[in-house]
């Protein structure tokens, strides 16, 4: 049997892990004793694990900007290269005297499909891969009900994970990388142009975000400060800075889920409000969830989880989407949420609910659309959440919201919007407006239209859909599959 060469390099592979700290196959690297080579792939052309969209690659470039900087600062190079890396990696290995190869499992089960296949290549050459686990807290494999089935319900999933879950504490960020002597000719970031320039539409973005690691690191610290005790309320208030916004962070991996983990345990033992903490742990655990489900069930993205709905009579109406993506469809949270969105690649978890839930409800478009659209909107869009999310919304998920449950987006706003600070800040065309109709302008009486100057319908549109009819006609598309067996 062939043996593994004792003096090659070390290849560690970056991809939706880019941080130093906690990263399991940088730390198994960097015990191998040997010389690094640190390399990041953007595989756009290839479909697998292609970044999925504008607002997502603007995070990126955020994201390699701060890793290449913390590598420099430790001695080491972060190369930068674009392909396919199923043959890039073994190529690069060959030609770069690679003897072992270290990557973060994906937690997608189609890109972990082909990691394994470049495992096996490298294998051929006498290269030893570790693939680790650096994704998730939970490792899909080992969680399973009783009957040795994948769950299906999120609350016996996480009730089940907390009686089992015992991560291994973090780890630190390398001091000092010893960097190989021959290394991969890399490209430049800026030749990626990854980031608009004209028009540039992400201004929006620099005043919202610091992507990297320490960006993610000051986020977490703030809302442990500031947020945390207040959680089980504040999540649920999108005019409040009431949740982390650590998802972008998470989504590129400038911040393990352990070391969130871990922090938020740390506050626990010196007084964190329990109820608020339990609240925010469990919605690292739908996180979880999401790419749990994508492990058992690795059609999530393209089909429906539960096939009942493969009957459903999802309405074509490209003029209801048009007006949904711009933010003009008359119902003022869904514009709000909309906007925030183009104009900052975030929206609050409450509206995203919201603005799903009027796209696949009332509008009757296929979840599949709205899923697609915020992949190209979202900064922390994931291929995993985002799926999930839109299935739950739909109805058609895991564990999903009932179908016949529609949110009501005016009851919404009310409730969760009460002054209609949220509308005012995202669709200015309202600011005028009282609390009582900011949420439903087409209903304000003559008298209160005079006394704010606002004609319904004319700098502001009137609702594309009446909110009773579009209820009205899901419901009946819905019960029109009553009588299809549930085969999930
Ligand atoms: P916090 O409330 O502070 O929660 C902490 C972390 O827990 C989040 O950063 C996130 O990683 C995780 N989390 C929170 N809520 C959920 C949830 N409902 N499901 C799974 N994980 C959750 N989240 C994404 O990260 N990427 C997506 O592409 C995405 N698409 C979504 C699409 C729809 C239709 C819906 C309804 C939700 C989607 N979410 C997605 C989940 C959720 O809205 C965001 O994770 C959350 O709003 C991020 O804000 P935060 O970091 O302040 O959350």
């Amino acid at each position: 049997m062939a043996t593994i060469s004792a003096t090659g390099a070390a290849l560690v592979w970056f991809r939706r892990d880019l941080r130093l700290a906690d990263n399991p196959a940088l730390h198994a690297a960097i015990q191998s004793d040997r010389p690094l080579v640190l390399v990041f792939i953007d595989q756009r052309d290839h479909d697998l694990g292609a970044s999925p969209g504008p607002a997502a690659d603007w995070w990126l470039h955020g994201s390699l900007e701060g890793l290449a900087r913390d590598i420099d600062a430790r001695g080491g190079q972060l190369t930068l290269l674009r392909g396919d890396p199923a043959s890039l990696v073994p190529e690069l290995a060959r030609k770069h005297h690679i003897a072992e190869a270290f990557w973060n499992r994906s937690g997608e089960p189609a890109i972990d499909h082909r990691d394994h296949a470049i495992a096996a290549r490298l294998q051929e050459d006498n290269i030893l891969t570790q693939i680790v686990a650096g994704t998730t807290l939970i490792d899909p494999t080992a969680l399973l009900t009783g009957a040795g089935t994948p769950y299906k319900v999120f609350g016996a999933f996480w009730r089940t994970a907390l009686q089992r879950l015992a991560p291994g504490p973090a780890l630190p960020a390398p001091q000092h990388l010893r960097l190989a002597t021959d290394l991969p000719a890399g490209d430049q970031l800026a030749d990626w142009q990854l980031r608009p320039a004209k028009p540039d539409w992400a201004a929006g973005f620099h005043a919202e975000w610091k992507p990297g690691e320490a960006g993610a690191a000051d986020r977490l610290e703030h809302f442990l400060d500031h947020g945390l005790n207040g959680y089980a309320k504040g999540r649920d208030r999108p005019d409040q800075p009431g949740t982390s916004k650590l998802s972008p962070h998470l989504g590129f991996g400038e911040i393990s889920p352990r070391q969130v983990w871990h922090s938020v345990q740390a506050r626990l033992a010196t007084g964190a409000d329990i109820q608020a903490s339990e609240r925010f742990l469990a919605e690292i655990g739908w996180r979880e969830f999401a790419y749990y489900l994508l492990h058992h069930f690795n059609h999530l993205r393209t089909a429906n989880f539960n096939a009942r709905f493969d009957q459903f009579a999802w309405r074509n109406d490209a003029s209801g989407f048009a007006a949904w993506t711009r933010g003009q469809t008359g119902i003022p949270l869904v514009d709000a949420g909309m906007r925030q969105l183009w104009e900052t690649g975030w929206m609050h978890n409450r509206v995203r609910m919201v603005c799903a839930s009027f796209l696949v409800k009332h509008l009757r478009c296929d979840w599949r659309e709205g899923m697609a659209w915020f992949e190209r909107t979202l900064v922390d869009a994931d291929r995993a959440v985002n799926a999930a999310s839109w299935q739950w919304v739909a109805g058609s998920g895991a564990d999903a919201a009932p179908y016949f449950r529609i949110f009501n987006p005016v009851r919404q706003g009310e409730r969760f919007d009460s002054d209609g600070d949220y509308v005012r800040q995202w669709v200015p065309e309202l600011a005028g407006l009282p609390p009582r109709w900011i949420h439903a302008p087409w209903q304000m009486p003559e008298a209160a239209r005079q006394q704010s100057g606002f004609t319904p319908g004319e700098s502001y549109p009137l609702p594309v859909r009446e909110l009773a009819r579009g209820r009205d006609e899901a419901l009946a598309a819905y019960r029109s599959l009553k009588d299809t067996p549930d085969i999930a």
